[in-house]
């Protein structure tokens, strides 16, 4: 592997816009002299915190502890104290690299502090130090969003950075003439990895719109703008925004690439923002332990509901409790059959069983830092990953993710039953703005489907019977929720993703429940 950044020592791209936070900007030249200079003074410090705000410190700060080849943890600044004290006492940073005039909060303020500067004095470009050529080198420590516990700090190798930054290059035909709109949090993967290092290794540019809104993607797409990452609750803000923006379809309709992740986009707003601009939605399917495993090619047809193919060079297999392989792909990306545990063929994928996503590649981390016993239980003895997350293939050969084993997979009544298609089901319903699936004990069934939903407006009597309903004929009568519970907004991460293990609490601060079969 070579140079991550092959565009910040080349004198093609030198005066070439590298990244915009709202009114300042950096050229590749001049991100070159911020992070090599910041860059001499990491070499040999051991692993550094970086107060992760959305601003051009936080880039250059990362960018600099590549060059130097310092791991580098990007800490959420909306965390809680408890969390920030956590994932400083676990990783023991030896500095933070924060922003002049940043505010940063106790456990993180006793640390060295650093501020990062993004215009090097004197008139001299200094050039970057040749980055050493390690691929199995930690370049990063991210945490995972906590999304089913305690965040694990997921130790990222450099070759993991560049393979599925390559990789999604050739998925999406990615180029240095794409500008991506970026406006997502710097703390993870997605907002770190994918919107701030991908256009940098393909010499592109970043503008980022600092807080998300429909208005900022339409000035920028109209600015000339060409791609969009975002997440699902980004993507449903657009499509609502749709119904009554002329100029935000016009735009949409202009960008090469829409593309979602870090959690399921639900199909009712995929088809929305279809209808309205022309353009699919791309999804992809990653995690912060292996970074992007699957995504949709964009000279493929779009499949709303579904994550696409294994990446170039990705392993993915669906893989059964008893450990055989239900469904798997050629290196190429081409689905092939079934095997035992031997890995004998046994035939044919019969085209819904549901197993689980396993992957193995470069694209994987190389452990949870300081969890032995989490990265052990983590991995198959021949080094396949276990996703945790549940998935059938289509008749089209692709991915279509079924939620996560933990919270997503409900077993009732001799059935198992993804959370997924019937969230999908309440959201095509009017009086549906919100909703989520979870299973309960009971009794006769082992789990009960249990629908909790934030309606459009305040929930009219028998509106509960009506969205269990309205599900069964949709999809099935086992697949009815038997009670639906109406509250005022669902329990969410930073990045957007629903809490399922909070719904409870989130209810108790909310409205009383309805029981349509009780
Ligand atoms: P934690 O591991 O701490 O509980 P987390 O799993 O949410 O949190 P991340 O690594 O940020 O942390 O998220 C990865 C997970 O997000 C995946 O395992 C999967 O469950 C979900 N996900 C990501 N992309 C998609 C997608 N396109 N469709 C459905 N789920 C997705
Ligand atoms: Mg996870």
């Amino acid at each position: 592997m070579s140079s991550l950044f092959p565009a910040l020592v080349s004198g093609s791209t030198a005066r070439r816009p590298a990244l915009r936070f709202g009114d300042r900007s950096l050229t590749y030249a001049e991100l070159a002299a911020s992070a090599g200079a910041l860059a001499a003074r990491l070499e040999g410090r051991g692993r550094i915190a970086v107060w992760a705000t959305p601003s051009l410190e936080t880039a250059v700060g990362v960018v600099a502890a590549l060059l130097a080849q310092v791991p580098a943890v990007p800490l959420n600044p909306k965390s809680g104290e408890g969390e920030l004290g956590h994932i400083v006492s676990d990783s023991a940073p030896s500095l933070v690299l924060a922003a002049e005039g940043d505010d940063l909060p106790s456990p993180v303020r006793e640390l060295e502090r650093i501020d990062v500067g993004t215009r090097h004095a004197g008139g001299v470009v200094p050039q970057p130090p040749a980055e050493p050529d390690d691929p199995a080198a930690p370049a990063l420590v991210v945490y995972t969003s906590g999304t089913t516990g305690p965040p694990k700090g997921a130790v990222v190798p450099r070759r993991a950075i560049a393979s599925t930054l390559d990789a999604l290059a050739d998925a999406w035909q990615w180029t240095g003439d794409d500008v991506l709109v970026h406006g997502l949090p710097l703390f993870h993967v997605h907002g770190l990895i994918l919107g701030v290092l991908g256009p940098l290794r393909r010499g592109g540019a970043v503008r980022h719109l600092g807080r998300f809104s429909t208005e900022g993607v339409t000035r920028e797409l109209n600015a000339g703008a060409t791609m969009l990452f975002g997440v699902p609750t980004m993507y449903h803000r657009l499509a609502e925004a749709l119904a009554e923006d002329a100029e935000l379809a016009k735009a949409l309709g202009r960008a090469r690439l829409l593309v979602s992740g870090s959690a399921a986009l639900p199909v009712h707003d995929h088809e929305r923002i279809t209808a309205a601009t022309g353009r699919p939605v791309v999804e992809r399917y990653g995690m912060t332990e292996t970074l992007m495993n699957t995504s949709v090619r964009v000279d493929g047809p779009a499949r709303p509901g579904t994550v696409g193919v294994p990446l170039p060079g990705v392993g993915l297999r669906l893989v059964e409790e008893d450990g055989s392989t239900l469904a798997s792909y050629d290196a190429d990306g081409t689905p092939t059959g079934s095997y035992d545990t031997e890995g004998n063929p046994t035939g044919a994928y019969d085209g819904e069983s549901v197993g689980e996503i396993q992957v193995r590649g470069p694209n994987l981390f190389t452990e949870y830092l300081n969890r032995p016993d989490a990265t052990a239980a983590a991995f198959t003895a021949d080094g396949w990953f276990r996703t945790g997350d549940m998935a059938v293939r289509d008749a089209d050969g692709c991915v279509r993710i079924v939620g996560r084993k933990a919270t997503d997979l409900i077993k009732s009544g001799g059935y198992k039953i993804g959370a997924g298609e019937i969230e999908n089901a309440l959201l095509e319903h009017p009086a549906v703005r919100e909703a989520a699936v979870t299973g309960e004990p009971d009794d006769d069934l082992g789990e009960r489907i249990v629908a909790w939903v934030v309606p459009v407006d305040a929930p009219a009597p028998g509106l509960d019977r009506e969205l269990a309903d309205h599900v069964a004929r949709r999809l099935a009568p086992h697949k009815r929720p038997r009670t639906v519970r109406f509250l005022s907004a669902l329990p969410r991460n930073d990045m957007g993703k629903i809490l399922k293990r909070a719904l409870p609490d989130a209810l108790a601060d909310s409205r009383p429940s309805a029981h349509p079969n009780d």
